[in-house]
């Protein structure tokens, strides 16, 4: 789990920032002695704890990793930014205000009136540039005759009742590298038979959905890999549909409107929907599984981007933070090993891990922090057990040692239990926290004991989400239900066949072809050897 309750904790703090304003020399004079002397107290346990805040980072608290600052850890200092990190709303052009594209102007600037999506009345057009040249044309002929059966050759008179163009781009294989971009014009229509009977072609296209309102044909201007090169620049590149329209224009000489380049990400996700079928299955049957969860934003709606990663697989989902995101993917059919934080959701399920690393981090917050001996010593207690405990789960993972890790800490662990039921009840808010989050998952935080080989931390599904906090930071999330479905199918896609070191792109490019047809999507190959 990723948030801070930040309301919270500023409720916690004693005096008010009201009263810290009216706190003048002429009114501390006129304080008596006792009174003087309450204040400093309450003052002293102020500063304590934001002192404490103001050095939280994410070694020693829950704070994640996207909570620092955006230029901290890229080696750069504090003045200079590094751009690509952060999104400036005023420099986007207006025409990007279409779905799934940053709501970052309602978000930043909450007088700004929202816009309706789509061209606004007046913006230059951004239409298809029609004197392009057409780079080649195929005739979808019938092969054989409806009626007699008959094979059609070329000789047989074909008559076109449809035509559409399609752009599209190529990639040259390693040996000749490069882009070419092709303009095909296609040919749907009858072709008669000697039979007499007219057999009819047509675009193919899959049955509509109620889930889906966009379409997903082949009469369509986008073809399968440029549609996958806008998905590349949208979610692994991270640009605005506006940047994407820059990028094409600029380097390809392909005018799309941004409207096109937004329905290719939704076609996309929905041509990819079958195949989150095949990543269920397979989290199912393979190995221990990880899972996580941060804020997501759908049109100002505060949701969540789940991930459920396994060694093969990462598996995401936007919804609700409830357990039936979880139920509806795993259900009572998944039998193995769930690492998660300490989101009581999880505690349904028996074979329970807890990520040592978040515990590490929340004992280092204690240990380092300036409240009071008790504090500090529960912490530093915390941590040190926690880090000796480490050392042995890794020296057993190289042999199994003579006497089991649970017999050998068995008496650690008892006294450890001890320390945290007479902190269970402290007056420090995280040190009783931290006790109660360890005898609540007592047995989740330490099976890893009994079977060292399982995973000590979470990071593996925290890897995963990385890359889409980010995406969310400088998108503002999603506009629409569609467009979060799309963008969490079309992210399981890429992030699995990442793991499986495939190239999502022409895979992607494939499922969208064979959907447009009516066909089912081609399988994500197993990992590459
Ligand atoms: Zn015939």
């Amino acid at each position: 789990m990723t948030s801070t309750n930040d309301l919270e904790r500023l409720h916690s703090m004693l005096v008010s920032d009201g009263d810290l304003r009216k706190l003048d020399d002429a009114r501390l004079k006129a304080l008596s002695h006792e009174q003087l002397l309450e204040l400093s107290m309450q003052l002293s346990r102020d500063l304590k704890e934001a002192r404490d805040r103001l050095n939280q980072n994410p070694d020693n608290s829950s704070r994640p990793p996207s909570a620092q600052a955006p230029w901290a850890g890229l080696g750069l200092s504090d003045g200079e930014t590094d751009t690509s990190q952060v999104s400036n709303p005023s420099e986007d052009d207006p025409a990007e205000d279409t779905e799934d594209t940053p709501a970052s102007h309602s978000d930043a600037n909450q007088t700004r009136q929202r816009r309706p999506a789509g061209r606004q009345r007046g913006a230059p057009g951004h239409g298809r540039k029609l004197e392009m040249v057409v780079t080649g044309e195929v005739a979808h002929r019938a092969l054989h005759c409806a009626r007699c059966g008959a094979a059609l050759d070329e000789s047989a008179p074909f008559t076109a009742t449809t035509a559409f163009y399609v752009l599209d781009i190529e990639v040259g294989p390693a040996a000749s590298p490069g882009l070419t971009v092709s303009h095909t014009k296609h040919l749907y229509g009858q072709t008669i038979c000697r039979c007499g009977h007219a057999t009819s072609t047509e675009p193919g296209r899959s049955v509509t959905e109620a889930e889906w309102r966009v379409s997903l044909t082949e009469h369509c201007l986008v073809g399968p890999m440029l549609a996958s090169l806008i998905v590349c620049l949208a979610l692994r590149m991270r640009l605005s549909r506006a940047r994407i329209q820059e990028f094409l224009s600029d380097w390809l000489s392909l005018e799309l409107s941004i409207g096109t380049i937004n329905r290719c990400v939704h076609e996309a996700g929905r041509a990819a929907a079958p195949v989150e079928d095949q990543l269920v299955k397979e989290l199912l049957d393979g190995g221990h599984l990880h899972a996580d969860e941060t804020p997501w934003k759908e049109s100002g709606l505060a949701l969540w981007l789940w991930v459920i990663s396994s060694a093969q697989v990462s598996l995401y989902l936007i919804g609700y933070r409830s357990a039936e995101i979880l139920e509806n993917v795993l259900g009572d059919r998944y039998q193995g090993w769930l690492m998660s934080d300490g989101y009581a959701v999880y505690r349904a399920y028996r074979n329970r891990l807890r990520c040592w690393a978040h515990l590490v981090r929340k004992a280092r917050g204690l240990a380092e922090s300036l409240d009071g001996r008790r504090t500090q010593h529960f912490g530093q207690q915390t941590l040190d057990l926690l880090e000796e405990l480490m050392q042995a789960v890794y020296r057993a993972r190289e042999g199994p040692p003579a006497l089991g890790l649970p017999e050998q800490y068995a008496k650690r662990l008892t006294e450890f239990k001890a320390l945290c039921e007479s902190h269970r009840d402290c007056e420090h808010k995280k040190t009783r926290e931290l006790a109660r989050e360890f005898l609540n998952d007592w047995e989740a935080i330490w099976i890893v004991l009994q079977y060292p080989q399982l995973p000590l931390t979470n990071n593996e599904a925290e890897r995963a989400l990385r890359h889409w906090v980010i995406a969310r930071r400088i998108s503002y999330g999603t506009r629409t239900e569609q467009g979060s479905r799309a963008f969490a199918l079309l992210a399981s896609v890429i992030e699995t066949c990442r793991k499986r070191r495939i190239s999502p792109w022409p895979y992607l490019a494939r499922v969208i072809a064979e959907r447009r047809k009516g066909n089912e999507a081609p399988l994500i190959p197993a990992i590459a050897v």
